[in-house]
C-alpha cells in the first residue's frame, strides 16, 4: 500500500560506520548489518490503525529511523518493510462500537499515521504492507506449515477449522525472549493469546488462521474462508519482501513475547533457516508522569495533537531522540521545552552564514570532528544523546565558519533527521 513521502537526506562527506546494536535475544551488541553486503534489511512491526499514534509509537519508529540513516551514511542500500495490522480484534471491536466500516477506520487512521511519520521526517518503508491485502498469501503460508507438520487444525462449531502452529515442531523456540514457562504463559494470555482454547496441543500454540465467523471480515483461501492470525503476518511479509535471513527485526519491547518469539518461529518453519534474523532490537516504553502511555489507560500524548497545538515537529523529534532508545522514559512538557530551546539555539548558532557555494567542512576542523563524533556516537547502539551533545558543544564553541555551518547542518539533517529553521 501507499507509504509516505521520503524526506530529503543530505549526503555527507566521507563515510559513516555500520552501527553496533543491542540484540535483545543475545543481550549484547552485534553488527547491525553484514560487513560485506551492499544492502541492509529491516522489518519493523507496524501499527494497528484504530487510534492515532502516540509518543511511544513515534519513539519506536524514530529509533529505527536513526539506524536507517546511519546505514545510508555508511553507503548501504536499505530495504525496509513495515506492516499495517488492519485485521485485528481491537480494530474490529472499535469499528463495531462506532458503527464505522472497519476498512474505513483502518484507512483513516493509517492516513493520520502517514502524516505524522512524514511530519517527523521518518524514512518511509519500501514495502508498506496491509494485512488485508495479503490475507490469501498468509493462508498459503499456513498451509505450508500444516503440510510440514508445523501446524494443525482445531475444530470450530459450524465453521472452520482454525489453524494453530505446533510449537513442539520448533526445537529452537524460546531463544528470542528466554522466558520461563510460567512467564510465557502469563504474557501470552495478556497479549492477545488464547491459552485456554479447547483443542490446542499446547497452551502457547498461536493462531495462524481463524475460520470465518458471523460478522467478521473473511477472505477465500486455500485454508477455507477466514482471516489471518497475528504473528504469521509479520513472518510472511518479512520473508516475502526482505528474504531470510534479514538484518533487523524491530519493535517496541512489549512485542518481544509472544509476538517476535512466535513470528520468528513461524519463519523457521516456513524457510528452514535456523536464524532468520540478524538481531532483535527493542525500544523502551514511553510513559507519562511515571505511568505507561497506553490506549487502555487513556493517557496518550499524540504527535498530531502536539503539532496541532503549535509544537514544531522537529522539536518533537529532537525531544524523543534526546534520550536513548532502549530506556523506559517519560514524555514530559519539560522534555519538549528543552528540545524547543535546543532547536532554537542550533538554528541561531548555525544560521550565521549562507552555505551557498561553500565547500562543506572546509577550514573548520572542529566541524569535521563534530561529524565524526556524531557518527561514532550513533555507531555505538544509536547513542543519539551523545550525538546531540556533540552538536551542542560545536554550537556553544563560538562563531562557526561557513563551511562548518554547512557540514554540521548537513549532519543534523542527515543523521538526526532534524531540519533547522
Ligand atoms: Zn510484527
Amino acid at each position: 500500500m501507499r507509504s509516505w513521502p521520503r524526506p530529503e537526506i543530505p549526503l555527507l562527506p566521507g563515510k559513516g560506520q555500520i552501527p553496533a546494536i543491542h540484540d535483545s535475544a543475545l543481550g549484547e551488541k552485534v553488527a547491525s548489518a553484514q560487513p560485506d553486503a551492499t544492502t541492509a534489511t529491516i522489518y519493523v512491526c507496524g501499527i494497528t490503525p484504530y487510534d492515532a499514534a502516540h509518543m511511544g509509537h513515534a519513539a519506536t519508529y524514530l529509533a529505527f529511523d536513526l539506524l536507517i540513516r546511519a546505514w545510508i551514511d555508511a553507503g548501504r542500500q536499505v530495504t525496509y518493510a513495515q506492516c499495517v495490522t488492519d485485521v485485528d480484534d481491537p480494530l474490529l471491536e472499535r469499528a463495531e462500537q462506532t458503527g464505522q466500516d472497519w476498512r474505513e477506520l483502518a484507512e483513516e487512521q493509517t492516513e493520520v499515521f502517514r502524516r505524522e511519520m512524514a511530519s517527523l521526517h521518518l524514512v518511509p518503508p519500501d514495502h508498506y504492507v496491509a494485512v488485508a491485502d495479503i490475507a490469501e498469501q498468509i493462508a498459503q503460508a499456513g498451509l505450508v506449515l500444516q503440510e510440514s507438520g508445523w501446524a494443525y487444525p482445531v475444530p470450530v462449531d459450524d465453521a472452520g477449522p482454525d489453524l494453530y502452529a505446533d510449537l513442539s515442531a520448533d526445537q529452537l523456540f524460546g531463544q528470542v525472549a528466554h522466558l520461563d514457562a510460567k512467564t510465557m504463559d502469563e504474557l501470552f494470555a495478556e497479549r492477545g493469546g488464547d491459552p485456554d482454547r479447547v483443542g490446542k496441543r499446547h497452551r502457547l500454540d498461536p493462531l495462524l488462521w481463524r475460520a470465518r465467523r458471523p460478522g467478521e471480515p473473511w477472505w477465500d483461501s486455500p485454508l477455507g474462508q477466514g482471516r489471518p492470525g497475528w504473528h504469521i503476518e509479520c513472518s510472511v511479509i518479512a520473508a516475502s519482501r526482505l528474504g531470510v535471513p534479514f538484518d533487523i527485526q524491530g519493535g517496541g519491547k512489549d512485542l518481544f513475547f509472544p509476538h517476535h518469539e512466535m513470528s520468528i518461529s513461524h519463519l523457521r518453519g516456513l524457510t528452514g533457516v535456523a536464524s532468520p534474523v540478524g538481531a532483535h532490537v527493542h525500544t523502551g516504553v514511553i510513559g507519562l508522569d511515571g505511568t505507561k502511555m497506553s490506549k487502555s489507560l487513556g493517557n496518550l500524548v499524540l504527535v498530531s495533537d502536539l503539532v496541532a497545538a503549535g509544537s514544531p515537529p522537529a522539536a518533537i523529534r529532537l525531544a524523543l531522540i534526546s534520550q536513548h532508545y532502549r530506556l523506559d522514559r517519560d514524555w514530559t512538557d519539560t522534555l519538549l521545552a528543552e528540545a524547543t530551546q535546543r532547536l532554537a539555539a542550533w538554528s541561531e548558532g548555525l544560521a550565521a552564514a549562507s552555505d551557498e557555494g561553500v565547500d562543506v567542512g572546509e577550514g573548520d576542523p572542529q566541524a569535521v570532528a563534530t561529524l565524526e563524533r556524531m557518527r561514532t556516537a550513533l555507531a555505538d547502539d544509536l547513542d543519539s544523546p551523545a550525538a546531540i551533545a556533540a552538536v551542542d558543544e560545536y554550537v556553544a564553541s563560538g562563531p562557526p565558519t561557513p563551511g562548518g555551518v554547512a557540514l554540521v547542518r548537513g549532519a543534523i539533517g542527515g543523521l538526526l533527521g532534524v531540519e533547522l529553521g
